[in-house]
């Protein structure tokens, strides 16, 4: 079996001072200093502790290890990246269009949901007791809740074509996902969330800086303001500068103004 390759603990403790000192700024000799080694032999010492086998062992593994670590974390950012330019914000905040109360009602009139219902008849029940305790005249009683296009209403039905409420519109509601239920892409465009007096205030990551980031990792910006100037383009640009003469030229006669 090959000897184990050195690692930090296999040297002194300067040497180790000195190796981690090494990788911050590659300078041999303010390495040797800042490990605890005199002034005066800083530069020999620096050079002698290159040459050992053991410390330069160690020197290249961190280095290389240390360069692997900064590649994975600037893969995960470009992934990070990808995820958000790839997601769809509509996930998480979105219009949707709800039935109206009109929608699906009997004969188009308006509809109850279950518990508005219930609690309509409630009401009337209470309207009816007092009325007796009163004594009223039986005429006077208060009439009962009319159910009118009947009990059910439910938003989240398709609005109707042919509803005479919205004209098959339904009524536009701002709809916010539950954060819990995004993909990861969608929950990696969510910049914050906060309660404000008005709602509740849902910030998104700016996919247009996104797009921005990416294209010009991909070296795409710089390619996209290089303009083909062939004849044409040329040609097409002197053609518009002289409509945009012409058309001062008119304005100016219309209005009386002398072009000199
Ligand atoms: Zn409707």
């Amino acid at each position: 079996m090959a000897p184990p390759l050195p690692d930090l603990a296999a040297l002194s403790i300067k040497q180790r001072l000195f190796v981690l000192e090494y990788l911050k700024d590659l300078n041999a000799t303010q390495a040797a200093i800042r490990a605890g080694y005199s002034l005066k032999t800083a530069y020999s010492q620096g050079q002698r502790l290159l040459k050992n086998v053991e410390v330069s062992t160690v020197i290249a593994r961190l280095a290389r290890e240390r360069e692997e670590r900064i590649i994975g974390e600037a893969d995960d950012v470009l992934r990070r990246l990808w995820q958000q330019f790839q997601a769809d914000p509509r996930e998480v905040v979105t219009v949707r269009r709800d039935a109206c109360r009109f929608c699906h009602g009997e004969r188009h009139k308006y509809q109850f949901t279950q518990p508005e219902w219930d609690l309509a008849l409630e009401a009337h029940e209470g309207e009816l007791e007092s009325a007796r305790r009163e004594g009223l005249d039986r005429a006077r009683w208060p009439v009962p809740p009319n159910p009118r296009g009947g009990v059910g209403f439910d938003p989240r039905k398709r609005p109707a074509g042919d509803c005479p409420g919205c004209h098959g519109r339904g009524v536009a509601v701002l709809w916010l996902a539950d954060l819990d239920d995004l993909s990861p892409g969608a929950s990696r465009l969510v910049a914050g969330v906060k309660q404000t007096r008005d709602g509740i205030e849902v910030k998104l990551v700016d996919q247009m800086k996104v797009t921005e980031l990416l294209a010009r990792h991909h070296g795409l910006t710089r390619e996209a303001v290089v303009l083909d100037v062939t004849e044409g383009f040329a040609e097409a640009l002197e053609a518009g500068r002289q409509r945009a003469l012409e058309h001062v030229r008119r304005t100016r006669s219309e209005a009386g103004i002398s072009s000199h």
